[in-house]
């Protein structure tokens, strides 16, 4: 959550700044802010809302400043105003601060500060942070960080600057990721690749605990404790092209279209189908150690969870290893059991996810062997994980994950079935299993051919406040990850449930025209799902089927029936997920919500 932009260099600021936050508005919006910074003297523009807001007041001639940083807000301490704005400057007006994450102590700093004199303006836990540097300067900057941050509990991702040091940057990070690109005569800081891919694709990555000295011809990281750290500069493999808009009116549903290569991408060189093979290298070095597993975790957060789910059902089916998915923050803290043999597998898109984050330091700590199934390569989550596989799916921007829902699934199938060949799976089960996924990016395509069926049922029902999502088996976390969509995006009531557990209680909220989406695929609990719609209609709901192409039986009992190409059950959630990503798209859209920045989210969770 939150943008960071930083920029020392030779080239004026400004544009570079708010390009650097158009690119990382995704990441919260409540508000957007710079600091430039010349001799003597910090500039800090800022104003609540949208980029928009902040570009519509700017005059770029009058600011020729080398060298600034710049924020997108997503507030966690105080409402998302002017004054909350980021960048914070303490009470000289000397230093500025911009900031991701939360100060945890903050009251208690606040309470000190105040009673040595200072005088804040906003309610930020972050201002206590400037106010706190501002106090312990002696000239140093790097120096007031280190001591300011010694008195700090919490997460950061933070840059500061200062008037009377006026080519350097002073970041620091803990918990929040913070990236530096390395140009010409020039650096560029980032909480995200995706800001510093127009200017170069050679970064270095700030580690947890560590502080980053930037200036136009020098970067130097050195720990809290001032111990320098040797870093490579790596190359981001993420094009430009790749993080901008390429004609589609939203990135959400250019995400939605690039599911068919996004899933080449992620299958490429691991299906191996003439030696009937998976190739996984990041877990090439523990398959033994897994393959032994007697019990299998999996934790996550949001959608992430909801691809875990599938993968639980994957893993007992194919490995057959007890498995469970688990919620990243409830596992964190609730003292869990792991035992001898238990792995835990962490997936994320962003690879940063605080609560997920926790949950494998957690597991480190009790012994697990723990895997990351993480999109951004080169994040946090993979390089604090003993082992890993990457979905490599291209960046995701949209605020509503949907390419990396289908790749966290490719990359659970794969894993099931590289492990699954290590114990029962037959060679031929495995074989067919292969082709079955190899066939799924194509199957995709089809089913995208569909997509005007999924606005019809968006435009029907779009107005209604309230829809059930019914699914059974593997299709039951698809029910779970079509209502989120729905939620996030268009701000409709959505719940998912596995069918059955209707008659438990949701039943009872049906009502004539309800929007009750089943997925109802051929499959070992078609005839069961089939009753259960059967159910939905006897009280007036209407029904929206997902089925499997070529049953027409099914449109005797459906409203409305959107196809998907037929697969083995396992993998069916791959395709099945699909229309009803369009169906939440178009619903948006229709109800006039912004589809990429959905209120009160933003993408990569970085706070728990
Ligand atoms: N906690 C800070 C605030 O509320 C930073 C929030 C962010 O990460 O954008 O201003």
């Amino acid at each position: 959550m939150c943008g960071i932009i930083g920029y020392v260099g030779r080239k004026p600021a400004l544009p570079i700044l708010i390009d650097g936050l158009r690119r990382l508005e995704y990441r919260g919006y409540d508000s957007t802010g710079v600091a430039l910074v010349q001799p003597s003297e910090v500039t800090v523009l800022k104003a609540a809302g949208r980029l928009s807001v902040l570009e519509g007041t700017l005059d770029y001639d009058a600011h020729p400043q080398t060298h600034g940083i710049g924020h997108t807000r997503w507030a966690t301490h105080g409402a998302p105003t002017n004054v909350n704005a980021h960048p914070h400057a303490d009470s000289s007006g000397k230093f500025a601060i911009i900031h991701n994450g939360i100060i945890e102590n903050n009251r208690t700093l606040r309470t000190y500060l105040e009673q040595k004199g200072v005088i804040f303006t906003s309610e930020t836990d972050t201002e206590v942070l400037v106010q706190l540097i501002a106090q312990l300067y002696e000239g140093d900057l790097e120096q007031a960080v280190r001591l300011a941050l010694r008195e700090v509990s919490g997460t950061y991702g933070m840059a500061v600057v200062c008037a009377d040091e006026p080519d350097l940057i002073i970041a620091a990070r803990k918990g929040s990721p913070l990236i530096v690109g390395v140009g010409q005569g020039e650096h560029i800081l980032a909480s995200d690749a995706a800001a510093i891919l127009a200017h170069t694709t050679q970064v270095v990555y700030i580690g947890d605990n560590e502080i980053a000295r930037i200036t136009p011809d020098s970067l130097r990281i050195t720990t809290l404790d001032a111990v320098p750290v040797a870093k490579e500069t790596e190359e981001v493999e993420w094009t430009l092209d790749q993080i901008e808009l390429a004609g589609y009116e939203h990135f959400m549903l250019k995400e939605i279209y690039e599911q068919p290569e996004a899933l080449e991408n992620c299958l490429r060189g691991r299906i191996d189908l003439k030696e009937g093979v998976i190739h996984l290298g990041g877990l090439a070095d523990c398959a033994r150690e897994l393959t032994q597993a007697k019990r299998i975790i999996i934790t996550a957060c949001g959608t992430a969870w909801h691809a875990g789910l599938v993968g639980e059902y994957l893993f007992e089916e194919l490995l057959r290893v007890p498995t469970e998915t688990e919620y990243a923050s409830e596992f964190r803290y609730r003292n869990p059991i792991i035992d001898e043999g238990t792995v835990v597998i962490a997936v994320s898109q962003s690879g940063e996810t605080a609560d997920t984050q926790a949950a494998i330091r957690e597991a480190k700590q009790r012994g697990a062997l723990v895997i990351g199934v993480v999109n951004v390569v080169g994040a946090t989550i993979p390089r604090e994980t003993d082992a890993g596989v990457y979905l490599h799916v291209g960046p995701e921007i949209g605020v509503a994950s949907t390419k990396a829902f289908t790749g966290q699934v490719a990359v659970l199938a794969l894993i099931s079935c590289f492990l699954g060949r290590r114990k029962h799976l037959s060679p031929s089960a495995a074989m067919q299993f292969m082709k079955a996924l190899s066939a799924i990016p194509d199957q995709i395509r089809t089913t995208l051919g569909h997509a005007d069926t999924a606005e019809k049922v968006a435009r029907e029902y779009a107005s209604r406040e309230n829809w059930l999502y019914l699914g059974r088996g593997y299709n039951y976390p698809v029910a779970l990850e079509g209502a989120l969509k729905l939620k996030e995006i268009s701000y409709i009531h959505a719940e998912g449930l596995p069918a059955a557990e209707m008659k438990h209680g949701p039943l009872a909220l049906i009502t004539d025209g309800m929007p009750v989406v089943c997925i109802a695929t051929t499959g070992s609990q078609y005839d069961k799902i089939l009753s259960n719609i059967s159910e939905v209609r006897a009280r007036g709901g209407s029904v929206i089927a997902i089925a499997t192409e070529g049953d027409k039986d099914i449109q005797d009992l459906a409203d409305h029936v959107l196809y998907v190409p037929d697969t083995l059950e396992p993998l069916q959630p791959l395709l099945t997920v699909i229309p009803l990503q369009l169906i939440a798209y178009h619903a948006a859209v229709i109800r006039g919500c912004n589809v990429d920045k959905p209120r009160n989210l933003a993408k990569s969770v970085t706070v728990e």
